[in-house]
């Protein structure tokens, strides 16, 4: 079997004993919907972040949507982010009525460039989305100085950031509310689909609680509108709230990943990974960049290891998106790294002898290039 950029099945094999006893345990509690098992992570996670509130929904993409909506951010209202993301980040501010609005991001972190933001501030502006992307935090201490300077609300993006630190203080916990997903892929990732919003504000929580429950507090009875499904269930709770105790293992063994493939590409050519001032990173991906990425690709692929592109589409330059009236152009910094940025394997069970595989493979190809 070749290698794959992620693969879970390793981590199955060593943690199945553990998961199969969630499901279970779950399955014998005689509860399958927001139950003690959801509690019983929400609390966990709030405790992690060092927050009172954890609301869990059922996606990361629902994860942003209600907490935009929790925020008050909706129909008319402006939302200022990046369009080097998930596609998703994008969509949630579509999904509540609002414009998205983007600015450029640095050329060596692929963070958002934060002192692009006043550009762009109209009277409209209502809230900053930063994406901590690929595992590191957006400058959160410039940020928020434009959020308080305008009045405007913080949703930090926490998708690929479970852990993420800046200042030693873990993504999440800046904002006025963080989203985040468990996509299996994640940081920390379910055995399916589920999310959080974790917020200081008992309000915020009390609406997310809301929103994600039809609209209602209690049984039946609708409070406002509008309501939506979004529940996170309570097998995936309990996974989480497990494998939320080995977090800390889980990111240090991306990190010995990430200092072992910087050691084995010094010298080779490629762009490695930037680490932005004051940030500890969790490498959810290890991006590197090479001019001629597609052939890299295709050789390593005809080797058997598949490399993936996060992103290889900016959001505004999407069919989707068309309606934003954006064009080529608009933002140069994110649209050529989107031509030259790959991701290698990263997930904590891939082993020395698949890396020293993937470095050379990836030295061979470069030296011949
Ligand atoms: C994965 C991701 C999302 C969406 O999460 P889902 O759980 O897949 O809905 C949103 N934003 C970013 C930056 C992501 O990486």
């Amino acid at each position: 079997m070749g290698i794959k950029v992620w693969n879970y099945l390793a981590e199955y094999d060593a943690e199945r004993a553990d998961i199969l006893d969630a499901v279970d345990t779950v399955f014998r509690s005689g509860q399958l919907i927001l139950g003690q098992r959801v509690g019983a992570f929400e609390r966990a996670f709030a405790d992690y972040h060092g927050v009172p509130h954890c609301a869990g929904v059922d996606n990361g993409t629902n994860a942003l949507v209600l907490g935009l909506r929790a925020l008050g951010v909706g129909r008319g209202d402006e939302v200022i982010t990046v369009a080097n993301t998930a596609a998703p980040t994008v969509i949630a501010i579509d999904a509540v009525g609002a414009k998205p609005v983007f600015v450029d991001v640095h050329p060596e972190t692929y963070l958002m460039d934060v002192d692009r933001i006043p550009d762009v501030i109209t009277e409209r502006t209502r809230c900053l989305l930063p994406v901590h992307l690929y595992g590191q935090c957006v400058d959160l201490t410039a940020l928020t100085g434009h959020a308080s300077a305008h009045g405007l609300a913080v949703l930090e993006d926490c998708a690929q950031a479970h852990g993420a630190r800046q200042r030693g203080r873990l993504a999440g916990t800046t904002g006025d509310a963080a989203a985040f997903s468990f996509y299996p892929t994640k940081v920390l990732g379910a055995y399916g689909d589920a999310g959080a919003v974790i917020t200081s504000t008992a309000a915020v929580d009390a609406a997310l609680r809301r929103l994600r429950y039809y609209g209602m507090e209690d049984r039946y009875y609708v409070e406002a509108t509008p309501g939506h499904n979004s529940r996170l269930d309570e097998v995936h709770a309990e996974i989480l709230r497990r494998k939320l105790t080995r977090l800390d293992d889980y990111l240090s063994a991306r990190r010995a990943i990430a200092a072992r493939y910087a050691e084995g590409l010094a010298g080779t050519g490629l762009v490695l990974p930037a680490l932005a001032d004051g940030n500890d990173h969790v490498y959810y991906l290890y991006v590197v960049r090479h001019p001629q990425r597609d052939r890299i690709l295709a050789e390593l692929a005809a080797r058997d290891i598949t490399l993936n592109v996060s992103y290889r589409w900016p959001v505004h330059t999407m069919k989707g998106f068309a309606h934003l009236g954006h064009r080529r152009g608009d933002l140069p910094v994110t649209e050529r790294a989107a031509d030259e940025i790959f991701s290698l394997p990263m997930y904590p069970t891939l082993t020395k002898s698949e890396q020293d595989l993937v470095v050379e493979a990836l030295r061979e190809v470069l030296a011949g290039l």
